[in-house]
C-alpha cells in the first residue's frame, strides 16, 4: 500500500520541486503552472465566466462605452507588446460587464480582460483613469502574476490537482486549472505584486498617451468609493506601502513618455 502511494505521489512531488520562477523585478515566485498553462486555463475560464453574463444580457450593452474602452485598451496593448514582444501572439480581448454596483476590473493570463460598469460610473472615471486601471491589470498579466496566483490557489487545493496529475487525465487537470484561473482573479494579489503592477502600469499608460497623474487620482477615487463597503477591486488589489506617494514620485519619470505620445497624436 505504502509503495503504491509513493509511486502515485512521486510525479506530483517532482512537479513541486521544479515549481520556482523569478518575476521581472527579480522576486522569487511560486510556480506550479507554466505561463502557457495559465494562458490556456484562463482562456477556458474566460469563456466559462462570460457565458452566463452573456445570457443575462450583461455584456457590452452600451456601444459608445464599448468603443471607448476598446480604444483605450488597444493603445495599452500596443505598449504592452513593445514591453514583452511575445505577447503579440496573445488573443487579447476586453469585455464591459454591465453591473452598476461592481467596482472591479481584471486581466487574466493571455490578455483576457474585463471592466465593470460600476467602476466607470461610480468613479466617474476619465479616459486617463480607465487607462490606469487597465494598464495596472495588463501589468499583472505581463508579470505572470496570474500563474503565480493560480499556483497559490492550487497549493491550497492540492488534492484536486494531485488527482489530475496522478490519473494523468488531461480533462481533470484542465478543469482544475480553469478553476484555479478563475480563483486567480478573485484572490488578493500580494503587496509586492501590486507594486510591480503599479510600476509597469503607469509606464504603459504614459507611453499610450494617458496622464500619469490619473494613477494617483484613480486610487484616491477608489479609496472613497463603495459607500463604506470595500470595492471588489480593492479587496483583490491591496494597497502596497505608500502606494500614492510611490506613484506620485514616478510621475516626473513618466512625463517624457506621456508628452512624446501626446505630441505624436
Ligand atoms: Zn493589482
Amino acid at each position: 500500500m505504502a509503495l503504491v502511494l509513493r509511486s502515485l505521489l512521486l510525479p506530483f512531488m517532482c512537479f513541486l520541486i521544479t515549481a520556482c520562477a523569478v518575476s521581472p523585478t527579480g522576486r522569487k515566485q511560486l510556480m506550479l503552472v507554466s505561463e502557457q498553462q495559465a494562458i490556456d486555463a484562463s482562456s477556458e475560464a474566460y469563456v466559462q465566466m462570460l457565458a452566463p453574463l452573456e445570457k443575462q444580457g450583461k455584456l457590452d450593452n452600451d456601444p459608445a462605452l464599448t468603443q471607448r474602452v476598446q480604444t483605450i485598451t488597444k493603445k495599452l496593448i500596443v505598449e504592452a507588446i513593445k514591453l514583452r514582444p511575445e505577447t503579440r501572439s496573445w488573443e487579447w480581448n476586453v469585455k464591459i460587464i454591465d453591473e452598476p454596483d461592481t467596482i472591479n476590473a481584471w486581466c487574466m493570463a493571455g490578455g483576457k480582460m474585463a471592466i465593470y460598469t460600476g467602476l466607470i460610473n461610480k468613479l466617474s472615471a476619465t479616459d486617463d483613469e480607465i487607462a490606469q486601471v487597465m494598464g495596472h491589470e495588463i501589468s499583472h498579466a505581463l508579470a505572470n502574476h496570474t500563474a503565480e496566483r493560480m499556483s497559490v490557489a492550487m497549493a491550497s487545493s492540492l488534492g484536486v490537482l494531485a488527482v489530475g496529475v496522478i490519473t494523468d487525465s488531461r480533462a481533470t487537470t484542465m478543469a482544475a486549472t480553469a478553476v484555479a484561473a478563475k480563483l486567480a482573479i478573485e484572490l488578493p494579489n500580494s503587496r509586492t505584486s501590486e507594486s510591480e503592477a503599479d510600476r509597469i502600469g503607469i509606464e504603459i499608460a504614459a507611453k499610450a498617451g494617458y496622464s500619469p497623474y490619473a494613477a494617483v487620482s484613480l486610487w484616491q477615487k477608489m479609496a472613497k468609493a463603495g459607500n463604506g463597503k470595500t470595492p471588489e477591486f480593492l479587496s483583490t488589489h491591496p494597497a502596497p506601502e505608500n502606494r500614492e506617494q510611490v506613484l506620485r514620485s514616478l510621475i516626473p519619470q513618466m512625463m517624457p513618455y506621456y508628452e512624446k505620445a501626446r505630441s505624436n497624436n
